[in-house]
């Protein structure tokens, strides 16, 4: 009887990258009201990015932001490493 036990290597995913523009931003705080994992955060007069290993790249806050002051850019969309 052989207990093999399979190690799977888990890669680790690179985080999201979310860019929050002030210049249009204006506070309307629906970004951070509409994220169902609860990455952004008020601080002040602008969101921020407050829990990023809890962003599931749904895009929800890019999609209701109404004045395209937030954008999500997914990662691992690269993940073409040729050694
Ligand atoms: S939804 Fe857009 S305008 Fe409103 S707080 Fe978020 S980034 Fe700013
Ligand atoms: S992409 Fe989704 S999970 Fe990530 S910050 Fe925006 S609303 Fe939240």
């Amino acid at each position: 009887m052989s207990d093999e036990s399979v190690v799977t290597k888990k890669r680790k995913k690179a985080p999201p990258i979310i860019t929050i523009n002030k210049d249009w931003c204006k506070s309307c705080e629906i970004c951070v009201e509409f994220c169902p994992t609860h990455v952004l955060e008020m601080q002040g007069f602008y969101p921020v990015v407050a829990h990023i290993d809890q962003c599931t790249a749904c895009m929800l806050c890019e999609y209701r932001c109404p004045d395209f002051a937030i954008t999500v850019e997914k990662a691992g969309a690269d993940d073409n490493a040729a050694d």
